[in-house]
């Protein structure tokens, strides 16, 4: 029997289980280099009991389970690479509760952030982890997802609270509550966080919102250097001001956001700041912004309150990936993800520049800048092998370079398959603990195998 027909014993729902061609390539990739591997078999719970359901029946016949939220990873983590179950989280996508004196929400896995950002909006409040991409909460959390504005509110794991999770063997545990503080045992809440789909299948979180601020303004500004943009970053945060997002492009990307998006913004690294706060507050914060931007040389500065044309803004910034894929079709997209203490950032990112030119390749450079990481988004023919290996070598020397600076060989995209032999360099030492946690959970390696850790 096949494992479809199998699964269709246990979700008697033809809609809801599959193994058709076009099913199975959309289970088999991601946006990346990483090649593609189909699936045996998707399927589509709609309960924790049939996700239980399925991991017993997984578990019992040695099938791996890979879990698949929106599918926009970036390290090869949703690819079946020893095949088995897409486990689709998607028809998981009901808001159990919205609570506004608790400033939270409870929502099943697959619900999406831009769902819950509209089931929280009317109530004043926000979610405010931002990975670009509309990606799934469960999938957010499996990875750790942080974004443009980690600099104020932190990412992922500041924001889960509590969750339902399956494990290996189809049990079911809760983990966490709804208080927003406990001491109350090891933080197995926070070991879930950032799995990768290795240790258990997310099917409910609790996350905490956040008001909206009452004033929100945008300021962009163009500098000499990404040396001085680094400096202007840093000097916003330390001085206090409620940023609630900085990001740094370098001039390369905005040249793609130029001839991607039709902008004319000047060819020269920019910052894009957002800052949010009280009425009675912004202006002031706006004006000592303006004054630190000046102090690193900034020109063409311009502020924005408009909520239109915010989103507009952070619409920009959000295409880079997409406008620096524009500049060469066909080719396949590298992104690396080290972050550095924010103190190390400048050099850090002149590093990667410089490695660029080195090593022959086309990429831009985007930072959140004011928590020290940042992407070098590069293009490469994934097909030539002098290609790949260039892209490889700036990628372990940008790794090297960042945790020589006492940084990370992720900031916030995960290990998946693209950072395995980062992990070992990084964190080698701890692989046989981390092995044994996994055997603790997944004594029968079904969860995503051939993820984060290295192959025995
Ligand atoms: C244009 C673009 C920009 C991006 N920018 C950022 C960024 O700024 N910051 C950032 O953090 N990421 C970024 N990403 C990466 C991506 O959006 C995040 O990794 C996101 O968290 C993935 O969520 P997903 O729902 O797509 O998960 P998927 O890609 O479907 O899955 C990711 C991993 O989580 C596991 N998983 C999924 N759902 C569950 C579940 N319910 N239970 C257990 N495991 C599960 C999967 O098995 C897989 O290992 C970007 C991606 C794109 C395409």
């Amino acid at each position: 029997m096949s494992v479809a027909t199998d699964l269709l014993q246990l979700i008697p729902d033809e809609r809801r289980v599959g193994d058709g061609e076009s099913l199975l390539d959309q289970h088999s990739a991601d946006l990346t280099y990483h090649a593609p591997r189909r699936p045996d078999a998707v399927v589509f719970p709609e309960t924790t009991e049939e996700v239980a359901a399925v991991l017993r029946y997984a578990n019992e016949a040695g099938v791996p389970v890979v879990p698949f939220g929106a599918g926009t990873s970036l390290e090869g983590h949703v690819i079946p690479v020893a095949g088995g179950i897409s486990l689709d989280l998607t028809r998981m996508n009901r808001i159990l509760e919205v609570s506004v004196p608790d400033l939270a929400a409870t929502v099943q896995a697959g619900v999406t952030r831009g769902q819950l950002k509209d089931a929280a909006g009317p109530h004043g409040l926000d979610f405010p982890v931002d990975p670009g991409a509309d990606a799934t909460l469960g999938g957010m959390a499996a990875t750790n997802a942080s974004g443009t504005t980690t600099v104020r509110y932190g990412g992922m794991r500041a924001h889960v609270l509590a969750l339902e999770v399956v494990l290996a063997d189809g049990r079911v545990i809760r983990t966490g509550s709804r208080a927003v503080k406990t001491s109350a045992g090891y933080n197995l809440t926070h070991l879930f966080v950032g799995s990768e789909g290795t240790l258990g299948v997310i099917t409910e979180l609790t996350l905490r919102l956040h008001p909206i601020p009452e004033s929100i303004v945008v300021a962009r500004a163009a500098f000499p250097s990404i040396e001085a943009a680094c400096r202007a970053a840093a000097a916003l945060v330390g001085a206090g001001v409620p940023v609630t997002r900085c990001e740094l492009l370098d001039s390369r990307t905005i040249a793609a956001l130029n001839a991607f998006k039709g902008t004319e913004f000047p060819e020269a690294p920019y910052l894009f700041v957002e800052l949010g706060g009280s009425a009675s507050g912004v202006p002031g914060d706006l004006a000592t912004t303006l004054e630190l931007l000046e102090e690193e040389g900034a020109t063409a500065i311009e502020a924005e309150s408009d909520p239109t044309e915010r989103a507009r803004i952070w619409e920009a910034r959000h295409q880079s990936l997409f406008a620096a894929l524009a500049l060469s079709p066909g080719s396949k997209h590298m992104s690396t993800d080290v972050a550095v203490p924010v103190s190390q950032l400048a050099a850090s990112m002149e590093h990667a520049r410089s490695l660029l030119g080195e090593l022959g390749l086309n990429g831009g450079i985007v930072g959140h800048a004011g928590d020290g990481n940042y992407h070098v988004a590069f293009l490469f023919d994934p097909d030539d092998a002098d290609s790949l290996a260039r892209a490889k070598a700036l990628n372990a020397a940008l790794v090297e370079d960042a945790l020589a600076r006492g940084g990370t060989s992720t900031g916030e995209h995960g290990v998946g398959i693209g950072k395995i032999e980062y992990l070992q360099r990084e964190h080698g030492d701890l692989i046989p603990l981390m092995r044994g946690i996994k055997g603790v959970l997944d004594p029968n390696g079904i969860l995503n195998p051939g993820k984060v850790l290295p192959p025995l």
